[in-house]
C-alpha cells in the first residue's frame, strides 16, 4: 500500500509502501516519553520503498536499545526511527501519514510496560470535540 505524509508545518514529506498488516503499536517507555503519550503506532518500510523530503533533525536515544529518532526539526513532530547506522528499514509514524485512518495497528508490544487504562478507553467519557474537563 502507498502511503504519504509529513510533520505537522510542512517542513518534512515522504512517500513510502507499506504492508498495512504491519502496522503496531509499542508500548515501551521510550515510546512514551518520545511520543509524549501513552504509546506509539508505526509501520515499517524498507529503505528502498521511503522517500523523504526535507532533512530531519536525528537524536539518537541514549537510554536502551540505540535508535535514531528523526523528527522535524521546526515543529518537532515524530517521523520515524531507524538504525543508528545505515539503516535499512524505518519505522514510519503512522500518526504523520495521510492514510493513517485505514493504518490500524495488528500487534502490540512492550505490553508488560503498557499503561492499564488503555484496555479501557470505551469506559472514559466521551466529547465530539475539544473536552470541556
Ligand atoms: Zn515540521
Ligand atoms: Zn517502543
Amino acid at each position: 500500500m502507498k502511503i504519504d505524509g509529513g510533520c505537522h508545518c510542512g517542513n518534512i514529506t515522504y512517500s513510502a509502501e507499506i504492508d498495512p498488516e504491519e502496522v503496531g503499536i509499542c508500548h515501551c517507555t521510550d515510546c512514551q516519553t518520545l511520543s509524549g503519550s501513552a504509546f506509539r503506532t508505526s509501520v515499517r518500510a524498507n529503505k528502498e520503498a521511503f522517500h523523504l523530503q526535507g532533512q530531519p533533525k536525528i537524536k539518537t536515544a541514549e537510554s536502551g536499545a540505540k535508535r535514531a529518532q528523526a523528527f522535524c526539526p521546526e515543529c518537532g513532530t515524530p517521523i520515524y526511527s531507524a538504525a543508528v547506522s545505515d539503516p535499512q528499514v524505518f519505522n514510519i509514524r503512522v500518526g504523520t501519514a495521510r492514510q493513517r485512518a485505514e493504518l490500524r495497528p495488528k500487534t502490540r508490544g512492550w505490553c508488560r510496560s503498557a499503561r492499564d487504562w488503555v484496555n479501557d478507553l470505551q469506559s472514559l467519557r466521551q466529547f465530539p470535540k475539544q473536552r470541556t474537563v
